[in-house]
């Protein structure tokens, strides 16, 4: 449990809103359009009844929610996760569309659930509810309708499963359907990493806006995922000093750096940090304050909320997780001077590379992993300087500037295209 959620505070799609809000009144967005894009073009709700293991048959709840078709396909991934909500899926897609047009690539913004744990689920489950929740959204998806890719609780395995599955229904091969796949299946180089290499790019960025060495520089990541965990792999090479990283479990800090190599190999083997001879342990919640110079929260939504936000020490905060900041703890960290490099710039890498992918896979011809990283290199930075710029000339934090760039460039490609009546 997060002890610092606040009621009120937690409903992502209404925090997504109070931003979004902010951002259409600086941009005098007018009143229709404000309309079109605070509402989801489209949502999907779907029974998926599987045969568990032991024969029994059980009824899960998928969601595909495409917020907006504006700038091209949907694009977003899939969350399995037993506290998966409608309202978190539209606000997951809203943020799509936003994170789409801040890096400027084609796609608009999409996003799905299924609740579920996937740590309760056998390999074969895992892989039937897939199957059976991707033929359940067949009709909204496809390479040019609408492209998922691995969010929390999917990864590469799972896309090979979408892709098999869609290709079964059309009857021919489709590799651009989904995103994030194995090498083998189409995928990109540099997929896996993407999200953890565009965070380092923007820490990279802003520590220079803020004239800091990156030597003389400690972080705390929270989450060890495919995020977290690589994250704190590039900022260490960066010479970072990363002092602490958690799990669900909780997280292990030592203050004179935490041996990223080891850590890493412990949770290849162990999928959990737990049993790690190293550090000390704190608790999640413990972790966010710790007196760093860089706090990279990237598990999941409001862990900084108005009730711990006073209390970060970091003056750097890169979001790699989507939604960890409420829209209430905007302010305190406003206020506290608190560089924030917000989720829909921060980490933007994953759906870049993937964009690539779908480049590289509507051509049939592949790039090396050197071509993908120097594209997401000239990309990052770009959006890194456009996002800066906005929140100079208007003067708000960068998450505003941020919101400002993705909704004007939304808005403008939503206007060109009238209103088909
Ligand atoms: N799930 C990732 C995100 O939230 C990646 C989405 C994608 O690659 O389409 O940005």
């Amino acid at each position: 449990m997060n002890p610092n959620q606040v009621l009120g505070e937690n409903n992502p799609f209404e925090a997504m809103h109070a931003r979004f809000d902010l951002a259409a009144k600086k941009l005098g967005l007018d009143e229709g359009f404000y309309h079109i894009l605070r509402t989801p073009d489209r949502e999907l709700t779907v029974a998926i009844p599987v045969y568990m293991d032991d024969g029994s048959l059980q009824v899960f709840t998928g969601y595909r929610v495409q917020h907006s078709l504006a700038r091209g396909p949907a694009k977003g991934g899939i969350r399995y996760d037993p506290n998966v909500t409608l309202d978190e899926v539209r606000a997951l897609a809203a943020w799509m569309t936003w994170k789409c047009a801040v890096v400027n690539v084609p796609f608009g913004g999409g996003k799905g659930g299924v609740v579920c744990d996937p740590r309760k689920l056998s390999m074969a489950e895992m892989e039937r509810i897939t199957r059976r929740y991707i033929a359940g959204i067949m009709d909204i998806i496809g390479p040019d309708r609408d492209v998922p890719a691995p969010d929390m609780g999917t990864d590469g395995r799972v896309m090979a499963w979408i892709m098999d599955t869609y290709a079964m229904h059309v009857r021919h091969a489709s590799t651009a359907i989904v995103t994030g796949k194995p090498i083998e299946l189409g995928g990109s180089q540099g997929r896996i990493e993407a999200t953890g290499r565009g965070l380092q790019i923007v820490t990279r960025e802003a520590l220079q806006v803020l004239k800091r060495d990156p030597r003389t520089c400690s972080a705390a990541v929270q989450g060890a995922g495919n995020v977290g965990q690589i994250t704190a792999h590039f900022l260490a090479q960066m010479g970072i000093k990363v002092i602490a990283i958690s799990d669900i479990t909780g997280a292990i800090v030592d203050e004179k750096g935490l041996d990223m190599p080891a850590v890493r190999a412990h949770l290849a083997k162990a999928r959990t940090l737990e049993g790690y001879a190293a550090g000390e342990r704190i608790t999640n919640a413990q972790l966010l304050e710790l007196p760093v110079d860089i706090l990279v929260p990237a598990a999941t939504e409001n862990v900084i909320t108005s009730r711990n936000a006073a209390n970060v020490k970091a003056k750097l905060l890169v979001e790699g997780a989507n939604g960890p900041v409420t829209a209430a703890a905007d302010k305190i960290l406003d206020e506290k001077g608190v560089f924030v490099i917000p989720d829909i710039l921060a980490n933007a890498g994953g759906v870049t590379v993937s964009y690539f992918e779908w480049v590289q896979d509507r051509m049939g011809y592949f790039w090396s992993e050197e071509e993908v990283n120097q594209r997401l290199e000239t990309m990052m930075v770009k959006a890194f300087n456009d996002v800066v710029d906005m929140a100079r000339r208007f003067e708000c934090g960068n998450r505003i500037g941020a919101y400002m760039l993705g909704v004007d460039r939304v808005a403008k490609a939503t206007k060109m295209r009238g209103i088909y009546a």
